[in-house]
């Protein structure tokens, strides 16, 4: 499950844990990156901030409200800037703003909260960073993880899947519909690629060597 931070996530604030039962959302510090990224895939419904002091809402200060497929509702709050509109799609990992401390609020923190589609009921969010409604620090997993003979590629703490991925060296590698890294020879959006079956004049194992000319991958 994605972390809103690479790296550190540093829970200070819980929902409603029993030092603070009303508090609805869960506070989290970003120690290695302050680069909020999106939870679920989804539409941005709001990215605004109310300055008016009679709507509570200025509370949130800087705030990005994104939609998910069951249109539960995600605010992410107090951020120091936004980086997407109204509108806009998306997905898992995208950067949605950079933390701050606009609103209400004490120290530079995400204030996430999840709310059902009808704006009536408030939801636990530590379930939808798949970590504990609980204080402590919890970091998203980044890099490639092996199970048994086969490669997996985590970015913050999302198994990649379906989709090209390049790593820090400038190789790419095809990660398949189950998230395994492939290998070998492979057709890939029609067209082929030789995939390093096995490593070899080090050239990883699964980095693309061979395409065709159509299909060139830079
Ligand atoms: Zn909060």
């Amino acid at each position: 499950m994605p972390l809103l931070f690479l790296g550190r996530n540093r829970v200070t604030s819980g929902f409603r844990l029993s030092d603070r039962p009303d508090h609805n959302g869960i506070d989290i510090v970003g120690d290695d990156s302050t680069d909020i990224l999106c939870t679920i895939n989804g539409t941005v419904r709001s990215s605004t901030i109310i300055t008016n002091k009679n709507d509570p809402t200025w509370e949130w200060g800087n705030y990005v409200r994104v939609d998910d497929a069951q249109g539960r509702r995600h605010y992410f709050c107090h951020m120091a800037s936004r980086s997407v509109r109204v509108g806009q799609k998306v997905k898992i990992g995208d950067k949605l703003g950079v933390m701050g401390n606009t609103g209400y609020s004490f120290g530079a923190h995400t204030h996430y909260e999840v709310r059902t589609a009808d704006n009536k009921t408030k939801l636990n969010p530590a379930e939808f960073l798949g970590i504990e409604n609980a204080k402590g620090t919890y970091t998203a997993k980044t890099g490639w993880e092996q199970d048994g003979s086969k490669w997996y590629y985590y970015s913050s703490g999302e198994m990649l899947k379906s989709r090209w991925f390049k790593d820090a060296d400038g190789y790419w590698y095809y990660l398949g519909k189950n998230g395994a890294m492939l290998t070998g020879i492979q057709k890939i959006d029609g067209k082929l690629y030789m995939l390093n079956p096995k490593r070899a004049h080090d050239i990883p194992t699964g980095a693309c060597i061979i395409t065709d000319t159509s299909g060139a991958i830079e």
